[in-house]
């Protein structure tokens, strides 16, 4: 099937009339930034910030028309509530609202939108000089506790380490940081992270309790993420690390484009359906140009609290097979071990409660490697440029 041209899709475009004006939505200059590749689109929809629930159906109605076209795997618009800068369609003005429902169901990729981080990186974390992301394919792999660990073995490393959870629907990070508590702001805007075990933190956990956070919507978390970057005291910092909320959906790879990363890390189990989570992963990441750093297998094999017993309970490897096949780095392996559990619900990291361990020493090294990973990215000194790429 022959690839649908970006010329096809704003003559598609064309035929969707805004009801407000009764032109047709690329005469009126409402469609900017369309990247199409391979057959997968994404375009912007500007709206005025006032209405952009209003526009909702429009929106709709512009993938709608996308989507009818042969060749179109997926399509993603996204309603952006300012004019780019300079009025370059692909260009994003920085902190404008982002009228993207974090719910939206379609495994679509935006792509386009990977230029718009370039003005941002320094904007929102002007001090920090690498931003790593956490992320899985799905929930309960153990994302957050590997987090933890990698940032207090960090911290033991002696590198100046931040710790941000992005998992706006379900922070778990203060509990598994034992903070509590609210931050103090340091001036009208500036709050001061929350901090323990010698890592920054911030989390919506904080501001919120988590049954609000639930109801959020899309827009509002972009503004709360950005908030957390731009607004907090992080000073100066070699590794920021980001715990993305599990999946690969619309939510997550809004979030690997609105924040600037530097690599992107993917926890993974051994069982096979996360290991096609790991390669979604993979793909998500790729999609807005982030390179991936590797892997983690985490849960990767029992190991008995009575008798130190070794068991595999499922394939166990499978992540460092994937990865090879994938072309990515092996970071290395967690086991499933119940004191890896106690630790991290109590809030007292197995890095910092019982340094001596094997597992401590599984997650400094990968921690290790990260750091050596985050450090050549960004050429050993201050940040690395996000590549722009031309589509
Ligand atoms: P995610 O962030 O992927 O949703 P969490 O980090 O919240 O997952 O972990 C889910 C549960 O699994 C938590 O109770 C955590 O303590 C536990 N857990 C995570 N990793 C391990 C491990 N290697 N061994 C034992 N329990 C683990």
């Amino acid at each position: 099937m022959a690839s649908v041209t970006k010329d096809q899709v704003l003559a598609a475009l064309a035929d969707v009339l805004d009801p407000d004006s009764g032109q047709n939505v690329v005469a009126s200059g409402l469609i900017s930034g369309v990247v199409v590749r391979d057959g997968n689109v994404g375009f912007a929809l500007e709206v005025d910030p006032d209405q952009g629930a209003a526009k909702e159906p429009l929106r709709k109605a512009c993938e709608t028309a996308v989507e009818r076209l042969s060749g179109v795997l997926s399509v993603t618009a996204v309603m952006t509530a300012e004019k780019p800068a300079g009025g370059q369609a692909g260009g994003h003005a920085q902190g404008h609202a982002h009228g993207h429902a974090a719910g939206h169901s379609h495994g679509h990729l935006h792509g386009g939108q990977a230029q718009a981080r370039a003005p941002q990186a320094d904007q929102l974390l002007p001090r920090v000089k690498s931003v790593i992301a956490i992320a899985s394919g799905k929930g309960g792999v153990g994302k957050s506790t590997t987090a933890v660990n990698i940032a207090t073995a960090m911290a033991a490393q002696n590198v100046r380490v931040g710790l941000l959870d992005c998992d706006i629907y379900g922070p778990s990070i203060p509990r598994m940081l034992n903070l509590s508590g609210q931050p103090e702001m340091v001036s009208e805007r500036t709050l001061r992270p929350m901090a323990n075990y010698g890592i920054k933190c911030m989390s919506i956990g904080f501001l919120v309790a988590e049954d609000t956070a639930m109801i959020w919507r899309g827009p509002m978390v972009m503004q709360a993420l950005e908030q957390m970057m731009r607004d907090v005291d992080w000073g100066e910092l070699d590794v920021l690390l980001c715990d993305l909320p599990p999946g690969t959906g619309d939510a997550q790879l809004t979030m690997a484009q609105r924040v600037p990363l530097t690599g992107a890390v993917i926890v993974s189990t051994p069982q096979d359906i996360a290991l096609l989570d790991v390669s979604r992963g993979i793909n998500m990441f790729q999609q807005v140009n982030v390179p991936i750093f590797g892997v983690v297998e985490n849960m990767s094999y029992y190991v008995c609290p009575e008798c130190g017993h070794r068991a595999e309970l499922f394939h166990h490897g499978g992540a460092r097979e994937t990865a090879r096949r994938l072309g990515v780095d092996f970071l290395g392996e967690i086991p499933l071990d119940i004191s890896i559990r106690t630790t991290s619900d109590a809030g007292r990291p197995i890095v910092v409660t019982q340094p001596e361990s094997p597992h401590a020493e599984s997650y400094r090294q990968i921690a290790a490697g990260l750091v050596d990973k985050a450090t050549s990215a960004v050429g050993g000194a201050g940040r690395a440029q996000p590549r722009i790429v031309m589509m």
